[in-house]
């Protein structure tokens, strides 16, 4: 649909839903006549797919498409190996005409992957969408109907780490390919015995292990650390000096548990949930943040690495660096920062959409 300001000058070219609270998501600054829309939608996907094609070198994993980070607001797609799993956020995506653009140009893309959708019953809720099943959409031309694979499992590999990836399954699968160059740069400065909270199915605890001599993965789901468990054992053949052991615990009493018995690790990664799903939790989210940040400060000693996360928009890069001096402050350390990082670059930032800039990535070292 076409898009004009209150005085009737033309805004542009956007996708409408008649039930989000975003209701008109700009497709274009142009005027785009629906019969035009397929063809800017194609060309979008190229060039979202050659621009991963030419940035990423580290995996056979990456998001395609990353919704208005790639001018394709409300569709995602991510390929784990030789599966792709596509998400559909709005009405507009789906549409038969649209999905149909997005399913024939990934199929000329990655004729060799199979393709699922996953599908999340509250956001379809949300759009007033009738409900549909997460599925395979399609498999590989050249592969035999009958063969015995399934078609949305598959290994991939991020940093020559290898995890296993089920598309279809119960609760939020797949990995967080976001984090994939914070894997590697975590583990250029890991050292020693490593904690790894919110471990979720190993991403750091596995990369660690390349590098420090024993690591303890937490989280509180028993089902994400049994799939841990199965990376771990995927990895086997590879040389690691460290062993792994996997906690399931909540992390706030855990770490408060260790701190107080005066427990001591070289390196912690946190990595929590977004803990501020909404502006008006920041103040809240601010308070999580600080309790396990000043108590993992407290367990690490002089020379001590910590890699501190938070996914949550609404607490932006200098909330989140304040709340860490404060942490810091707190528990009498001096800290340096080493790196500051944010998602990888298949979740490119797109300037004037804040919300693509969601992950902090802060890596430190202690000074005393
Ligand atoms: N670091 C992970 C991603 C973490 S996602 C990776 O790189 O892949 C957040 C994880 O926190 C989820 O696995 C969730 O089960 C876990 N979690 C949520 N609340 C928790 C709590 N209170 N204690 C421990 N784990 C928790």
């Amino acid at each position: 649909m076409q898009v004009r300001d209150d005085r009737g000058r033309k805004l542009g070219s956007a996708l409408y839903s008649s039930a989000s609270q975003i209701a008109v998501r700009l497709v274009s600054k142009e005027e785009v006549s629906e019969a035009a829309l397929p063809e800017v939608i194609g060309q979008r996907i190229n060039a979202a797919v050659q621009f991963r094609q030419q940035s990423v070198r580290d995996s056979d994993s990456y998001r395609v498409i990353f919704s208005e980070s790639d001018l394709l607001s409300g569709l995602i797609v991510d390929k784990y190996n030789d599966v792709l799993s596509m998400q559909v956020l709005t009405q507009a995506w789906d549409r038969d005409d649209l999905r149909d653009i997005v399913l024939a140009s990934l199929a000329e893309h990655f004729p060799d992957a199979s393709l699922a959708e996953r599908v999340d019953p509250h956001i379809r809720e949300l759009e007033q969408l009738p409900a549909r099943e997460s599925q395979i959409l399609r498999v590989p031309h050249s592969s035999r109907p009958l063969s015995a694979r399934e078609w949305d499992k598959t290994i991939f590999t991020m940093n020559d780490v290898r995890f296993h990836f089920d598309g279809l399954a119960g609760q939020k699968t797949g990995a967080f390919l976001d984090q994939r160059e914070n894997y590697a740069a975590a583990a250029r400065y890991a050292h020693g015995r490593a904690l790894d909270v919110f471990t979720y199915q190993g991403g750091f605890a596995l990369h660690l292990a390349r590098v420090c001599d024993a690591v303890t993965g937490v989280d509180s789901s028993r089902a994400a650390l049994e799939v841990a468990e199965q990376n771990e054992q995927l990895n086997r053949d590879q040389h690691h000096s460290g062993e792994i052991e996997w906690i399931e615990a909540n992390a706030f009493d855990l770490l408060k548990d260790y701190a107080t018995a005066g427990r001591e690790y070289d390196t912690i990664v946190l990595d929590p949930p977004a803990f501020a799903k909404t502006r008006r939790a920041v103040a809240t989210a601010l308070r999580g943040y600080k309790e396990l940040n000043l108590r993992a400060l407290k367990m690490l000693p002089p020379g001590g690495i910590l890699v501190s996360c938070s996914c949550s928009f609404h607490v932006n890069e200098g909330e989140f660096l304040a709340m860490l001096g404060s942490a810091a402050a707190d528990a009498g350390r001096r800290v340096r920062i080493l790196e500051k990082r944010g998602a990888a670059i298949d979740h490119p930032v797109l300037l004037n959409v804040p919300e693509t800039a969601y992950l902090k990535c802060i890596i430190c070292r202690l000074l005393t």
